[in-house]
């Protein structure tokens, strides 16, 4: 699931490209995806991108006194081109395309002898569980999942941080991310943060020391500013999908820990895993994990 480093990247590419143009056309190829009826999304047509943004996971491309918000859930990817097919997209099937956005052209550089070339964006969602949500609203706030947000992760300052732990008693994984509680981070870099401060997924926030807390807090943000870093530098909205290069546990069981050495372990549950490393984490205790000890009993 992209999280804030890949949102912020992506509002930065809209940032540089979009803003300034007009929306000419919207093909809305799932209808299930569009959240809001009114205003239509036929009204976002001749106005101008005034701006992007992002509040926690959620993307926002501003067009004047509306706002298109999309929350691109666990598979959706936003795809910029330069050259987006005139023809409307056939619905259904196997297509992942969800919606597509068709922006006025640049006006300078325009050359005689060429058709009008149409650039905007895609949304996409692969796989079959399909999460991927945009609405159409004057204020971001009416979107119920931004009004729940808590403090953005990079907007925290470590007295924030310490303040929004004090007396926690759920684990720092789940804490971490917890959209109501921190903006913007999500399975992935939860599981970089809490390496990168050497501490236990399953820890209590409570029961933190002062030095745990620098730890924690050092981390937060500069796991997160490389991350975005990375992802602006690599053009987050020209890639097919979400490609994050330098993580350190997250995805990575089995492999060797670029700190220690000693292998990257994983904890299963139904739907989801998460990654961290023993030796740097646990003092070298493994986690249980839940399913695999059902599987033994
Ligand atoms: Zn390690």
């Amino acid at each position: 699931m992209p999280e804030l480093p890949e949102v912020e990247a992506l509002a930065h590419h809209l940032r540089e490209h979009a803003v300034g143009r007009a929306v000419t056309r919207i093909d809305v190829v799932s209808l299930s995806v569009l959240k809001t009826v009114t205003p239509a999304y036929t009204d976002l047509r001749g106005r101008e991108v005034t701006g992007a943004g992002r509040h926690g996971k959620h993307l926002d491309v501003e067009c004047g006194d509306l706002h298109l918000i999309v929350h691109l859930a666990r598979a959706g990817w936003l795809r910029w081109s330069d050259d987006l097919p005139a023809k409307p997209p056939r619905p259904g099937g196997k297509n992942p395309l969800a919606l597509r956005m068709h922006l006025s052209a640049d006006e300078s550089g325009d050359e005689p002898n060429t058709a009008p070339r149409h650039v905007g964006f895609d949304l996409t969602e692969a796989g079959t569980k399909k999460g991927l949500a945009a609405w159409i609203v004057a204020d971001p706030a009416e979107v119920p999942s931004i009004a729940a947000l808590g403090p953005d992760a990079l907007d925290l300052d470590r007295d924030r941080l310490e303040a929004l732990l004090t007396g926690e008693t759920r684990r720092i994984k789940t804490v971490l991310t917890d959209q109501k509680t921190i903006a913007g981070i999500g399975n992935a870099y939860s599981d970089e943060i809490l390496h990168t401060a050497r501490l236990s997924p399953y820890a209590t926030p409570a029961r933190f020391t002062s030095d745990d807390l620098d730890a924690l807090f050092d981390a937060l943000h500069s796991v997160l500013t490389a991350a975005a870093a990375r992802s602006v530098g690599q053009d987050a909205a020209r890639l097919k999908g979400e490609k994050r290069s330098g993580l350190r546990v997250h995805g990575r069981a089995g492999l060797p820990c670029p700190v220690c050495g000693d292998t990257v372990r994983e904890v299963s549950f139904a739907d989801k895993a998460f990654q961290y490393c023993a030796t740097c984490q646990t003092g070298g205790k493994p986690l249980a994990d839940r399913r695999l000890s059902r599987l033994v009993k």
